[in-house]
């Protein structure tokens, strides 16, 4: 009969999995593969790059805001910086032309500042004082054009200290010298509004620039209109200083109509306290004098009143200062809108980088956190896939987490390897022929599960069929068919293996020969059967007569062997007489008559040596018995 697989994995000492071990392949190398992390990473850049690009697109956009409105704010600075050099101009004037025209006439300071009731020699309104003014303030200088005029006006004031001046010369450099710091200050303003053009501020940022313009424009136009009056109402000039002053109050009102409904806050402040300041309202009397002169003719009062003409002149200094300080507050209103803006777009710029950052912060961490709740139990699911691949199945169970579908795949995989576990199991068991181990019984879950467990029943009762067959053949080889005790071959066989293991311990070995009496008349007398039953009845009495430990046989024939255990083999006699006795117990029934039955012994006992011989040992006690039997038939005859 071939052996069963099982049978086999048995002999070579291993297991299933122990076959897996040696024989399992390294995961094959797939070259370069984007990591959970990776792919959810590029996942997330592509619209953050998106969001991030136009998120810096805008901040770039608010930081250049900042930027230009910075810009604007010192643009307004410099304005105002130019209309004050304009103020100081106009201050400046007031002495250099009173003296200058008094030079025409030959009449020295003293006398003109006497005549018109203001010191021109030491004051606000001084020939020291306007040079002071004109040679301080370096935005005289800034331009070509500027620094030509301060040269003209350098030598205007030695014509002047010299008594050479003349209200010609005088008005027309400082005319000239007016012009060109208006020029100066227009250009720059139209360098700023184009600045603001491309900055594309709030409305509102450009009506108060304009604004700004059209306040620039009524001090301008206030400055030539408060000195046209004066010229008039003096009577020098001729007709130019009464068209200019027409010309002028027009260019005038039609500014202040034009800024009136759009002043910002400061400037508002300043015009209303222009409009209330009674030197103000004075001043437009006397411009009113002055157009009426102009347009009706008469007699200039100023020509011999000088008095009237110097008050005229100081009230023209506040009126001018009030028109200055509405073009300073103008330009405030501007530069505090700009700063505004400013500070607008500066807090516009950083929420755009934290909301970037911010943007970054919850990709990178969601990457990181959803990245790891995906790549933690896919590492513990490839993992334990790994250990399985090397047959290794004794895992503990996956934990239940991570996203739906990868929960549902580890339960899966918990199934499936508890199921390889118990085939393991069974296997081992097979392999070790344990038919009664429990793990055989316990079903396999699935319907794999079930053909396997199938499989494992079957293979389980064809082993257990061949070990019963198995048991059988050995049965059959060793014991004797008739009586059921050890055969020939058997009992020898443990003879030899007994004095073997005997001689090692210098242990005494007792061996008896039985031979029944009398069996061949038996035979003849009552059959053949007769004496078989008379074969088994002394087999038993044997037995009976020994102990568990003690090894009974029968050699052939009518002849028994026994070998006595090591507790008993000191026994032998008695065991010998016991056996005798049992023997004559027994009877067989024989043709309707009862037939007792007589055995005859012979003890061999011997101290266990290297020399000892069992066969020796079996014919010694064979002699004996001899003897035994011969002796009995002798006492009976
Ligand atoms: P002794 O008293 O001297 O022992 O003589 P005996 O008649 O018993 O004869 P012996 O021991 O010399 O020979 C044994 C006999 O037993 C020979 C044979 O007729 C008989 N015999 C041997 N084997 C069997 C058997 O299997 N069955 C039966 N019925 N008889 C057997
Ligand atoms: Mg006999």
């Amino acid at each position: 009969m071939g052996s069963t697989p099982a049978t086999d994995l048995a002999s070579d000492g291993k297991t299933d999995a122990n076959l897996l071990e040696t024989s399992s392949p390294k995961p094959a190398n797939r070259g370069w593969r984007p990591a959970v992390r990776t792919v959810l990473a590029l996942v997330a850049l592509l619209p953050l790059l998106g969001i991030a690009v136009l998120t810096g697109i805008s901040a770039s956009s608010s930081w250049s805001n900042r930027q230009y409105a910075q810009q604007a704010a010192k643009d307004v600075m410099v304005l105002k910086q130019i209309a004050q050099a304009r103020l100081e101009m106009n201050q400046a004037a007031i002495p250099m032309v009173l003296v200058a025209s008094a030079n025409s006439i030959g009449i020295s300071e003293k006398i003109v500042s006497l005549l018109v009731g203001i010191n021109l020699m030491k004051g606000p309104i001084s020939l020291p004082y306007a040079q002071h003014l004109l040679q301080s303030n370096p935005i005289l200088r800034t331009t070509p054009a500027l620094k030509a005029d301060d040269q003209a006006n350098l030598q205007l004031d030695s014509q002047i200290e010299a008594g050479n001046g003349s209200y010609a010369s005088a008005t027309r450099i400082l005319d000239h010298f007016a012009n060109a710091i208006d020029n100066y200050w227009i250009s720059k303003y139209e360098q700023l509004g184009s600045y603001v053009s491309k900055w594309n501020p709030p409305g509102s940022f450009e009506t108060h620039l304009a604004t700004l313009r059209q306040t620039y424009a009524s001090f301008d136009a206030g400055i030539y209109s408060d000195r046209s009056a004066i010229d008039v109402l003096e009577g020098i000039g001729g007709e130019a200083p009464k068209l200019m002053l027409m010309q002028e109050v027009f260019e005038f009102q039609q500014a202040a109509s034009q800024f009136q409904n759009s002043l910002g806050p400061k400037a508002l402040k300043a015009w209303k306290t222009l409009n209330s300041d009674p030197h103000v309202r004075s001043t437009q009397q006397i411009i009113n004098q002055a157009l009426s002169l102009a347009e009706n003719g008469g007699k200039a009062p100023y020509l011999t009143d000088e008095k009237q003409a110097g008050i005229a002149v100081r009230l023209v200094i506040f009126d001018v200062g009030d028109l200055s300080n509405l073009v300073q507050s103008a330009a405030n209103d501007l530069v505090t809108q700009a700063n505004h803006q400013a500070n607008v777009a500066k807090k516009d710029f950083l929420l755009e980088i934290i909301f970037l950052l911010a943007l970054l912060g919850f990709s990178v961490g969601g990457v990181l956190i959803v990245g790891g709740s995906l790549t933690k139990p896919l590492k513990a699911l490839s993992g334990a896939a790994l250990r399985i691949h090397s047959g290794d199945f004794d895992l503990e169970e996956l934990e239940d987490r991570g996203p739906r579908e990868v929960a549902t795949t580890m339960e899966a995989f918990n199934v499936m390897s508890t199921t390889l576990k118990a085939v393991e199991r069974k296997t081992v068991a097979l392999a070790e022929e344990d038919l009664e181990h429990a793990d055989l019984s316990n079903p396999l879950p699935g319907k794999t599960g079930q053909a396997l467990q199938a499989a494992v029943d079957q293979l389980a009762t064809r082993i257990k069929e061949r070990e019963e067959q198995r048991q059988q053949l050995y049965e059959a080889a060793t014991h004797d068919r008739l009586t059921n005790l050890l055969n020939r071959a058997a009992v020898f066989d443990y003879l030899t293996t007994n004095v073997a293991q005997r001689r090692l311990s210098g242990e005494s070995v007792a061996v008896l020969f039985v031979d029944i009496d009398g069996l061949k008349p038996l035979n003849d007398t009552y059959g053949h059967e007769a004496g078989d039953a008379a074969i088994q009845a002394t087999g038993e009495a044997l037995v009976e007569a020994t102990n568990p430990c003690d090894v009974v046989g029968r050699l052939g024939g009518d002849e028994f062997l026994s070998v006595l255990c090591h507790e008993h083999s000191q026994d032998g006699d008695a065991v010998a007489l016991k056996m005798r006795e049992q023997v004559s117990k027994k009877t067989i029934v024989a043709n309707g008559k009862e037939v007792s039955l007589q055995a005859s012994v012979g003890v061999a006992l011997t101290e266990c040596d290297a020399k000892t011989d069992p066969m020796e040992l079996v014919k010694l006690a064979d002699q004996r018995m001899y003897e035994a039997k011969r002796a009995a038939r002798q006492a009976k005859t």
